[in-house]
């Protein structure tokens, strides 16, 4: 074979695999069933045997990491992993979120390595309020999202006023692509909007296998399900008249949101919303260098890290950074730059993170995630690449809405604090501020969620040998700043103004809403921009 001839069949190979992938998230507020979700959608696409192997809130497996212990006592995911299934010819790679009322940045920044996302709501909630906050950042990111309204097996809202809400919350036009026979709590089937088949849902005993569907033709439908089906066409023929159909241009510009009915717990309808994703979802696009200039998804390995996990490991006390490929063929063993320094980085201990597990990854293509562990240096945002040069944009740090002081507990370990507070705010598990006022010893730390103070406390003790004392502080509100109106803010009760460490970004903190707009109708002039996802 010749150069050209192998370059030609490189080429036409990452772009075989780029077309193939969907990468995605689901979004949702905590307990409107995203692990249940996440398992019926494994198990449709028979990742794994039984639902319940992949998160295992019942059965987890005895994997030694500080994690596990944290996550073990509270009851809650702290760690997110890759799911990756194939679907027919797809493959699905999903990236988890940790699920739990405590936010992290880490649920954010899932999103700057994802294609597309799932809104997942609970029937009876409808929208709901951390539902609203990650939708933010999939608009703010040109993410297109696709709607799932779960647990329609359990009285909840009528489908058309979920509709109306999600058109009037967030703007978005809802494009109902099955509807639902039976009134939540009593849910007979689906009807296929496109094509008009019903299909009818038998719970099966526990609902942790698939569910039993039958197919029905309209007419034996419209016998055996009665005064439910004559109410379906209604809504059917009424959404028809106000123009509700799916326009994919409009889904994939963030104008209209595909919506699917179902619930997965017992699974019903999880097999319409796979057939969604891989119909509608994009395949890796693209990306856009920080200089304007788009990396070619068949051009030479480029990806950006999007999380780094430190301590899964006890006993390694490694640090894993997450990769999300976009652009070429990533190998094993190939040595990639990495743009913040220049340094070249071995890859020869990449890995896959697959649920709990982790194993050797030889191949990645773009869409996917590669591991890195003990990758030291490598922090959120950086880029990694291969021949021509390339810098994606940094990972917007959001909105913190908690912050405490940290103080070491004991003087004799006022190096070992230091160096840990850098560190972790390097790593971007918490953000760092800093004041003359307020001194070295005691920086100020903030976070999108209280989780993240724990993981510090945690990391400071085990890993840095530095135990903290973290002391609350008042302020809930934080704005971008900048030296020409530091004067209108000094000397104000209930704020402050401090500089991130990680970037210099000067951020003027608040304690209430009502102090910060006060201040702006004084200083008609003043910079204080929010940051994304500000509450
Ligand atoms: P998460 O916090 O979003 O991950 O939510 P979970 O998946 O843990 O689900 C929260 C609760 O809702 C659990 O008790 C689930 O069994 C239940 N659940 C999830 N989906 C459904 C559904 O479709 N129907 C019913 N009835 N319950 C569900």
């Amino acid at each position: 074979m010749t150069a050209v001839q192998q370059e030609t069949g490189r080429v036409a190979d990452v772009v075989a695999q780029a077309g193939r992938r969907r990468t995605f998230a689901v979004i949702s507020h905590p307990d409107a069933g995203k692990s249940t979700l996440t398992e019926a959608l494994a198990l449709h696409a028979a990742a794994i045997e039984q639902a319940g192997a992949v998160h295992g809130k019942a059965g987890r497996r005895g994997v030694a990491s500080d994690w596990m212990e944290m996550e073990r006592d509270r009851g809650i995911s702290i760690t997110s992993s890759v799911l990756r299934f194939e679907f027919g010819d797809t493959l699905l790679n999903l990236l988890d979120t940790p699920g739990h009322a405590d936010f992290s940045e880490d649920t954010y920044r899932v999103l700057a390595a994802v294609d597309a996302a799932i809104m997942l709501l609970d029937s009876a909630k409808g929208l709901e309020a951390q539902t609203l906050k990650l939708f933010d950042v999939c608009r703010h990111r040109g993410i297109p999202v696709i709607t799932f309204v779960n647990k329609w097996d359990r009285p909840g809202r009528e489908p058309l006023e979920l509709l109306d809400e999600v058109e009037q919350r967030i703007g978005l036009h809802p494009a109902p692509l099955n509807w639902p026979v039976g009134v939540a709590g009593d849910f007979r089937g689906l009807i296929d909007r496109a094509s008009g088949a019903y299909t009818r849902y038998r719970r099966t005993p526990g609902g942790a296998t698939r569910a039993i569907e039958e197919t029905l033709p309209a007419e034996r439908a419209a016998a055996e399900e009665g005064d439910a089906w004559h109410t379906a066409q209604e809504e059917l023929a009424l959404i028809a008249e106000i123009g509700a159909d799916l326009d994919p241009e409009a889904y994939r510009a963030g104008i209209c949101t595909p919506v699917l009915f179902g619930a997965a717990l017992p699974n019903f309808g999880v097999r319409d919303l796979l057939e969604a994703v891989r119909a509608l979802a994009p395949a890796p696009m693209p990306r856009t260098g920080a200089d304007g200039r788009e990396r070619p998804v068949d051009g030479p390995f480029s990806g950006q890290v999007f999380k780094v996990q430190a301590g899964m490991d006890r006993a390694h006390r490694d640090r894993l950074a997450f990769i999300r490929v976009c652009s070429g063929r990533f190998e094993r063993g190939m040595t990639v730059v990495h743009e913040p320094t220049g340094r070249p980085l071995v890859t020869k201990y990449a890995q896959t993170v697959f649920g709990r597990d982790r194993s050797t990854l030889d191949v990645a293509y773009p869409g996917d995630v590669i591991g890195l562990p003990n990758a030291a240096g490598l922090t959120v945002g950086d880029t990694v690449y291969v021949k021509t040069p390339i810098a994606y944009p940094p990972i917007p740090s959001f909105a913190p809405e908690h912050f405490m002081v940290a103080r070491v507990r004991d003087n004799g370990r006022a190096k070992q604090f230091r160096r840990g507070i850098d560190q972790l705010g390097a790593e971007g598990a918490v953000q760092v501020l800093r004041s003359d006022v307020r001194g070295d010893q005691a920086p100020v730390l903030a976070a999108v969620g209280p989780l993240q103070f724990e993981v510090v406390q945690h990391r400071m003790e085990e890993e840095f040998g530095a135990p903290v004392e973290l002391t609350r502080l008042d302020y809930t509100t934080a704005r971008v700043t900048d030296q020409a109106s530091l004067d209108a803010l000094a000397g104000r009760r209930g704020v402050e103004v401090l500089t991130r460490a990680l970037d210099g970004t000067l951020l003027a903190v608040f304690s209430d809403k009502w102090r910060l707009r006060s201040i702006e109708r004084e200083h008609p002039g003043i910079t204080l921009t929010p940051l994304l996802a500000a509450g």
